[in-house]
């Protein structure tokens, strides 16, 4: 039997996700729940797969299968495509199996043509209302499958209300909405060369074909990128009989929560319109009423959607984000999902929901998205200056859209915030209202205010979803997009000027607000990460270089210093003269007198970590300094260091010459270093065990073991070469001080020749950890510093669809380390491996790591958090035995 490729809603379920997407999965569980669902088909994500398999075409047997469907459906509602009597309308709407902003959303009204608007207008006795759904249906059609941009219409839009005078879209009538239809198509015309499609078939197929290509458009691409959707699950296609909302006053269209999305405060709340379809709403073109008022316009609608969303929520245990459509005072249900939400708002959800007793403890660690809780770790205002603020320099109020606070200068483009943003310049980026278009510039932006929409508009959704402040909706701004500036209260607001918002109250200020950064232990946040160290296996360690930075990792909930690299330890300018003086030393007993300066700078800053932590582990690992990093370029340092050193400046140049690497990446670096100069090994050593024994002595019951971790080991001798350097110089110290103490000598796991000889390093080393940038730099041969260059071409070529810098690649670098862990317990059983790359932080690589039976991940203190959070979600799913 061949494949079958398009499902009738009631031939799905609510389980069907990945083969009907998220959308079509839900209509079809709203059918078969008996909810009043307009009934239609989904066009299935195998399709398009198939699509892009037939060189972005739909082959002879899916075309066939579709219109098979199409008879299903008219002979299931009653009404038939192009026809005199009874036409059939259709909407046609994407939907991937994780709801994407950056694709192609919506097309209403398809079907109609010249005949078909006529029988329409004259069989429900409101001419005015068909020639409303046509010229939307050109427009659409002609904005999103045809690529003319949506401006040429609304131009003659603003016309035609110029030209009669009046102010409001509603306020034109069936005339000249009719005249305005054939503007449109004179316009797609003139656009397009051709003439506007009139037969329903084909407008169908060319709004599939639409669908299907905007998988790959950039802007869905970005999105996949930044959310871990994998090119290859495709969309599926939703091809549903219309309701109407734009019938006249009995008719109306609007979004709904069953929570609010930004609070997470339980209880209805969403926006609707009057007589209107619904782009109206989510594009903010119309500012539209609080859901609450829907019940005084149509009370009996109102009560029977009510009683839909208690069904909704308590049959998917969650919080759902509704569309909905009143035709003639007849409720239509057209969409529900798991409502996207801010992390604050997920994390009260979560609570609630449990404190309801709708889901469990780990349901409602698995409900969060742990990447999301990166928001609530963002600043707020500071209180002392908000209130200032708040006296002197509101300047307006638009909706509280997406909380947090936002300080930063005007500027009015997508591309200017990307711009500046990319100067790490903070920015506030001001527009009439978004699109999709403007997601990159966005991200950019530190908040974002928009003139129109609501809670619902673009901006609003997608301000949420990345944990931007927005407040949009704001009418009272005058706004002069293309001569960048816009008017409020009075003032003139110019690129460049400062401005802040308040997320959470709509506030719009006209000053710069200082900002504090957020508490993470409170309140829903503390539970839901005392539920999350309940619920993991793994540890979380913290990546930190300064006791301040260990401190506030601490404050997050690190359970360890996972990596201490000592050479940031010198960054600062008092402290870098005397590592270049190291570098750049001639003999030993120069070097030495370097490093006398230098120990007891490290002394002090290990033991500042040791009290920071608490008696939780410590790793601190040995200089690992890439040389180009350090050396001294600016002529006037190079003149300080020679007199510092009381040397020629052309002798430094002749040693910074020297030192000159084709490779630094690869070149003198890690445990190299010590091959060549053991002397700094003794002096590290040193400077750990004194500063462990000075803080074992205040706090006796701390169980201090300093664990030593030795960089870019490739070579068991390697190891014992540098390990017996640490341990004669240790015991030393150790029995000069006439104290007993524990330390551990491991070694990070970042050459494969480490990886893959794990059995004999293991027999040095007493811990693992992976410095997975490197590992991962080493694994695929690209340069750390470089690969940014070319691995655009690699994401647009499909050859990589995320950035192995970011997201461990798991089937290679992540292979390697599996047969480290493997082979290196082999060896040594109870050996404790960890992670300290960058992928630490990141959920999907935390579930790897848990998988293959890692003891701790480390990351940077402010993603502390998420790693807690994916790590109870990993044991969740795969429970360690
Ligand atoms: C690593 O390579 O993953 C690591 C943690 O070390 P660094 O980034 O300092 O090279
Ligand atoms: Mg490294």
């Amino acid at each position: 039997m061949s494949k079958k490729y398009v499902y009738m809603f009631k031939e799905g379920n609510g389980k069907m996700r990945e083969l009907l997407g998220g959308k079509g999965a839900n209509l079809a569980e709203m059918t078969n729940l008996g909810l009043p669902v307009p009934q239609g088909f989904t066009i299935s994500t195998e399709a398009c797969t198939q699509y892009y398999e037939d060189g972005k075409q739909i082959n002879k047997d899916i075309q066939a299968e579709i219109m098979e469907n199409i008879d299903k459906l008219e002979k299931l509602v009653g009404k038939k495509f192009g026809d005199k009597q009874n036409p059939l309308l259709v909407s046609v709407r994407s939907g991937a199996r994780a709801s994407m902003p950056g694709m192609m959303d919506t097309i209403l009204n398809l079907g109609l043509n010249e005949e078909v608007v006529e029988v329409i207008a004259a069989k429900s006795g409101n001419p005015r209302w068909a020639w409303d759904c046509y010229r939307r249906f050109i427009q659409m059609y002609s904005d999103v499958v045809m690529e003319v941009g949506k401006k040429y219409f609304e131009q003659l839009i603003d016309k035609m209300k110029e030209k009669k005078k009046v102010t409001q879209d509603v306020e034109l009538t069936a005339d000249d909405l009719k005249e305005l239809a054939s503007q449109f198509k004179a316009e797609y015309k003139a656009k397009i060369g051709k003439d506007f499609p009139t037969d329903p078939k084909e407008q169908l197929f060319g709004a599939i074909k639409a669908v299907f290509r905007s998988w790959d458009n950039p802007r869905a691409n970005i999105y996949r990128m930044d959310h871990d959707i994998p090119y290859s699950w495709g969309t599926a296609v939703n091809v549903q009989m219309m309701a109407f909302g734009n019938m006249g006053n009995d008719s109306g269209t609007g979004v709904a929560f069953t929570r609010n999305p930004a609070t997470g405060e339980k209880g209805l709340m969403g926006e609707f319109l009057v007589n209107a379809q619904g782009e109206d709403v989510v594009a903010g073109v119309r500012t539209p009423m609080p859901i609450a008022q829907m019940k005084e316009v149509f009370p009996e609608a109102f009560a029977q959607f009510e009683n839909v969303c208690k069904t909704l929520e308590n049959h998917y245990r969650d919080m759902q984000d509704m569309e909905f459509t009143i035709e003639n005072k007849k409720l239509y249900m057209l969409q529900t999902r798991n409502g996207k939400r801010t992390a604050a708002a997920a994390i009260k959800i979560a609570c609630d929901l449990i404190d309801e007793k709708m889901i469990s403890e780990q349901e409602a660690l698995m409900q969060i998205d742990a990447k999301s809780l990166d928001m609530l770790l963002h600043p707020t205002f500071d209180t002392k200056a908000l209130k200032d603020a708040d006296k002197n320099n509101v300047v307006g109020k638009g909706i509280a859209a997406s909380p947090g606070a936002a300080t930063g200068t005007i500027v009015f483009t997508a591309e200017d915030a990307v711009e500046e943003g990319k100067k790490g310049k903070k920015v506030i980026l001001v527009r009439l209202e978004t699109s999709p278009e403007d997601i990159e510039g966005m991200k950019y932006a530190q908040g974002i205010l928009t003139v129109r929409g609501g809670q619902t508009s673009h901006a609003a959704v997608v301000a949420r979803g990345m944990g931007t402040c927005c407040v949009s909706g704001c009418g009272d701004i005058k706004m002069h997009e293309e001569e960048k500036y816009f008017e409020l209260a009075g003032k003139t607001f110019r690129e460049g000027d400062a401005l802040s918002l308040d997320g959470s109250t709509g506030n719009i200020y006209d000053c710069a607000i200082k900002t504090v950064p957020a508490d993470p232990n409170s309140g829903y946040f503390g539970r839901i990460m005392s539920l999350a160290d309940k619920y993991k296996a793994l540890g979380v360690r913290t990546n930190a270089d300064t006791p301040s930075d260990a401190k506030q990792a601490a404050a997050f909930g690190a359970q360890g210093i996972g990596l201490c690299r000592t050479e940031h330890m010198f960054f600062d300018a008092d402290r870098i003269g005397a590592f270049r003086e190291m570098i750049c030393s001639d003999t030993v007993e120069e070097r030495e007198a370097a490093l006398a300066k230098i120990e007891p700078m490290q002394q002090a800053d290990f033991e500042g970590l040791f009290e920071a932590l608490g008696g939780y582990p410590v790793t601190i690992r040995f200089l690992d300094p890439p040389l180009h990093e350090f050396v001294p370029t600016e002529e006037a340092d190079i003149k300080a260091l020679a007199k510092a050193q009381n040397k020629s400046v052309k002798r430094i140049h002749e040693i910074i010459d020297s030192l000159h690497e084709f490779n630094p990446m690869m070149g003198h670096r890690g445990c190299r270093l010590t091959v060549t100069y053991p002397e700094i090994a003794v002096m590290q050593t040193k400077a750990i065990i004194k500063a462990a024994i000075n803080v074992k002595k205040k706090h006796s019951a701390w169980n201090i073991v300093p664990e030593i971790m030795i960089p870019l080991t490739g070579e068991v001798k390697e190891m014992k070469f540098v390990k017996d350097i640490v341990v004669k110089t240790a015991d030393a110290e150790i029995k000069a001080a006439g104290v007993k103490l524990k330390y551990e000598v491991g070694t990070m796991i970042e050459i494969p020749r480490a990886a893959i000889t794990a059995d004999e390093i293991a027999t040095e080393a007493e811990f693992f950890c992976f410095g997975t940038n490197d590992l991962t730099q080493m694994t695929f041969g690209f340069s750390r510093d470089d690969a940014g260059k070319f691995l655009g071409a690699y994401y647009g070529a499909k050859i990589y669809e995320s950035d192995p810098f970011a997201r461990l690649d798991q089937k290679g670098v992540g292979s390697l380390m599996k047969t480290a862990v493997e082979l290196g317990r082999k060896t040594r059983p109870n050996m404790h491996c960890g992670i300290c790359g960058e992928h630490g932080g990141d959920p999907s690589s935390v579930e790897f790591c848990h998988n293959i039976g890692l003891s701790y991940v480390s990351c940077s203190p402010y993603r502390v958090p998420i790693a807690r959070l994916a790590a109870a979600q990993a044991n969740i799913k795969n429970p360690r035995k």
